[in-house]
């Protein structure tokens, strides 16, 4: 008898399953709009001009392969700490912040969830409802128990603020709670400075401990207005952490380069921090590997690559923002009298549009246009050729 007998089968991921139907569509005017990836307008995932210039610098170098440190590249994660907290943070001068190189987004979220579980085994994890579909079963997987708080309003397309505060000030002291920091994914609404002021709060109120997950950084208004929660976070003196991701921002999804900081007291602590998170990391893989971090580094180091780096993020978040107002216009365009102007104040990468599961079918089935059933869409994988498809397709499905 094999031991593996008794395995069940897995449920497939719901988005990879959506890519596996869309490969399979023959239709030539197909669009996936499931995807969480950035495409340019002719629908490839670019390789921006400053990553190209920074790794072919780095092939002539041939640098060696030893082993990273535990941690990951030094120039990297001060470079991270730059853009989270701004260049001359009071918090990095004072050693309050801890940064370690980690294996995307992912990765930073995963030892964070490790180091924490060893902090506190017995704090609850809340998450948004709702809210990228990974938070809950990384947080599972480290062994907590996640719950949502409010979030998405579908009447107003908007943040509940008013259920999401009190929700937040009913939960006991230490509880973990994940917060998108910009680009809410997947509903696209975000929370307003004043709002974030009034979390801060409450997280202050409660002893609660914060968790921004950072993974568009500068897809929404810029790389400091989208630090807002960070900064206003920096500021309260209290404890948090961030997981940060250069997947979406320098285009390097498989390259897997992210960050978890930790913003700790005190210099000692960091320290004392600092070496429990190297043994969580070191039972987990080791050590991150070389080449994103570099390349990243190396980008954010040179003033001339950090201005074309710059250049180009605003291209790929003016490009969203383009195929906002398009859809929008295009929709109405087709005599759609239901108002979608909602889809422009929204921000990042998705939207949720408001389109049923049954309209999502239809989209599918009859015209090849691939969506999550929750309506929730991805901006950025519209493009010039495809929008007035899309628009048309959409209107009459509703
Ligand atoms: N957090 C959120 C909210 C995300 O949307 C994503 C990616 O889609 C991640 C984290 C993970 O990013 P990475 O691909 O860098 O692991």
């Amino acid at each position: 008898n094999s031991i593996f007998a008794a395995v069940e089968l897995a449920p497939r991921d719901p988005i990879l399953g959506l890519n596996e139907a869309f490969n399979a569509d023959t239709r030539e005017t197909k669009v996936n709009l499931g995807v969480g990836v950035y495409y340019d307008d002719n629908g490839k995932i670019p390789l921006l001009a400053a990553v190209k210039a920074a790794e072919q610098a780095r092939l002539q170098q041939q640098p060696p392969r030893g082993y990273q440190p535990i941690e990951g590249l030094g120039a990297y994660n001060t470079a991270v700490q730059n853009l989270l907290f701004g260049a001359g943070s009071e918090l990095t001068a004072a050693g309050r912040v801890i940064t370690a190189e980690a294996l995307g987004g992912t990765g930073a979220l995963k030892i964070g969830a490790d180091f924490l579980k060893r902090l506190n085994a017995e704090s609850k994890v809340y998450i948004s409802d709702p809210s990228w579909e990974n938070h809950r079963a990384l947080f599972e997987s480290a062994g907590f128990t996640v719950e949502n708080y409010p979030y998405y309003d579908a009447g107003t397309r908007g943040v509940n603020f008013a259920a999401m505060k009190a929700a937040l000030l009913s939960y006991a002291p230490g509880s973990v709670i994940v917060l998108h920091a910009c680009c809410h994914n997947p509903t696209g609404a975000d929370l307003s400075d004043a709002q974030w002021a009034e979390v801060v709060e409450a997280c202050r109120e409660r002893g609660l401990v914060p968790f921004l997950d950072m993974a568009y950084q500068g897809f929404a208004d810029g790389i400091e207005p989208d630090a807002v929660a960070v900064r206003l976070f920096s500021a309260s003196g209290l404890q948090f952490f961030v997981s940060s991701s250069f997947s979406k921002s320098f285009s390097l999804y498989g390259e897997r380069v992210g960050a978890l900081s930790i913003v700790t007291a005190n210099k000692d602590e960091s320290t004392r921090v600092l070496s429990q998170l190297k043994r969580v990391i070191r039972t987990n893989y080791s050590n991150p590997p070389i080449h994103g971090g570099a390349v990243v580094a190396a980008v954010l180091s040179s003033p001339e690559l950090r201005q074309q780096w710059e250049d180009e993020l605003a291209g790929m978040r003016d490009r969203i923002r383009a195929m906002r107002t398009g859809l929008v216009e295009a929709i109405k365009a087709e005599g759609v009298t239901q108002d979608f102007s909602f889809v422009i104040a929204q921000r990042g990468m998705f939207s949720y549009t408001g389109l049923t599961a049954a309209q999502v079918e239809t989209l599918k089935n009859d015209f090849g246009i691939y969506a999550v059933s929750t309506g929730r869409i991805c901006l950025a994988a519209l493009n010039s050729k495809n929008i007035g498809y899309v628009a048309a397709s959409i209107a009459k499905v509703l």
